[in-house]
């Protein structure tokens, strides 16, 4: 069932300005929102356009969730052959770009991970509550690294050089869902919108009145909903990635959901939250989880390196200290 509800600008006739309309539903186990600026004469687009959007995140979620049985990464999880497995045009695009992210992140970033994720309590059978012993860590990471993960562009295939190889896109398919729908929405000359799934955001254009669209990056703490601080953009992405969601603590310690794949366990260090800005929602998703992986310093240095606009907020004695590279500052209001 899809809500749509119009929230009509205050001050301004039906007739002269255009009005924001948002668009929301659940997916992929959280929600979306879409806000889409139209001129009054466009409002009979709506139903197309909630179908529409609709229609892209759905095709994203049959083709690559791990909770779907049916989906195509989880009949490829299935098959225990090293043989080649055609892949559907999107899900190779995806498996690709995630290749060359964990070749340029050093394997931070890596979608042979999910036995780990699994293993750990946070995968599909949600068991997150008991640490899995050494033994059995040890024991996954045989199957666990992008090099056992082959790839054939001419026909759009990919192999397991390990039978029990298991992938899982939770670190990059959203991000990849909001441009779909980003590219989906200018496909129909909207080019003034808001997308989000599940805390990846892209924004194009700008609201009624010639603003920006205004995005907050909120204080990582649970138990409060606080802004960090306020990012004005358009024409971009922006991803945020964090340990203060989904996570469970055990004899003092915290486990997150983002697994350091080089050791096989919830990374520890005091990186709580990270953003990334980017062109690409799916690159800004999975650099974001990279960037969680390799601590504040490692992460910081790479972005420098790369000219990518990054916000970082560590949790030091429970208090939160902000960096962020020159790129992102620009986008700080
Ligand atoms: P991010 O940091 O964006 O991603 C963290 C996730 O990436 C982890 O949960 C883990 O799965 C994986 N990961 C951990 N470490 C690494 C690493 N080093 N490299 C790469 N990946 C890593 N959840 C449900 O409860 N029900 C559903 O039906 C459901 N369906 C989904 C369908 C799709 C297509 C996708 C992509 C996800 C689905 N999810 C579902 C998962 C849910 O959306 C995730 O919790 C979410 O994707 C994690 O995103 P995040 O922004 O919280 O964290």
């Amino acid at each position: 069932m899809m809500l749509l509800s119009i929230i009509v600008l205050a001050g301004c006739s039906a007739s002269e300005e255009p009005r924001i309309y948002s668009i929301q539903g659940p997916i992929m186990g959280t929600q979306y929102h879409v806000k889409v600026v139209l001129p009054a004469e466009r409002e009979a687009l709506l139903p197309q356009l909630k179908q529409g959007i609709f229609d892209a995140l759905t095709e994203v979620d049959q083709l690559m969730s791990t909770y779907k049985p049916s989906s195509e990464v989880s009949r490829f999880n299935a098959v225990k052959e090293l043989t080649w497995f055609e892949l559907s045009p999107a899900t190779f695009e995806v498996v690709k770009r995630s290749q060359e992210l964990s070749e340029n992140t050093g394997g931070a970033f890596d979608i042979t991970v999910g036995p780990l994720v699994n293993l750990w309590g946070f995968g599909p059978q949600r068991r997150a509550d008991e640490a899995p012993l050494p033994e059995q860590i040890q024991q996954v990471r045989e199957y666990v690294g992008y090099q056992l993960l082959e790839l054939d562009e001419s026909r759009r295939a990919i192999r397991k050089r390990h039978p029990e190889l298991y992938i899982d896109l939770s670190a990059i398919a959203k991000g990849y869902a909001v441009d779909q729908v980003a590219e989906y929405l200018q496909g129909q000359s909207v080019n003034d919108f808001l997308v989000e799934v599940g805390g990846e955001i892209r924004v194009n254009g700008q609201k009624p009145g010639g603003e920006l669209w205004r995005l907050a990056i909120e204080v990582p703490q649970p138990e409060q909903r606080a802004i960090e601080g306020i990012v004005e953009l358009t024409g971009k992405a922006m991803a945020t990635s964090g340990d203060y969601r989904n996570y469970y603590e055990k004899d003092g310690k915290r486990y997150s959901h983002t697994i350091a794949p080089p050791t096989g366990y919830p990374i520890t260090h005091t990186l709580a939250a990270v953003s990334v800005i980017h062109e690409s929602c799916a690159t800004a998703d999975a650099l974001a989880t990279a960037f969680m992986v390799m601590g504040t310093q490692q992460a910081m240095e790479y972005a420098v390196e790369q000219g990518i606009a990054a916000y970082f907020i560590d949790r030091v004695d429970n208090e939160f200290v902000t960096v962020q590279t020159e790129q992102f500052k620009q986008f700080l209001k």
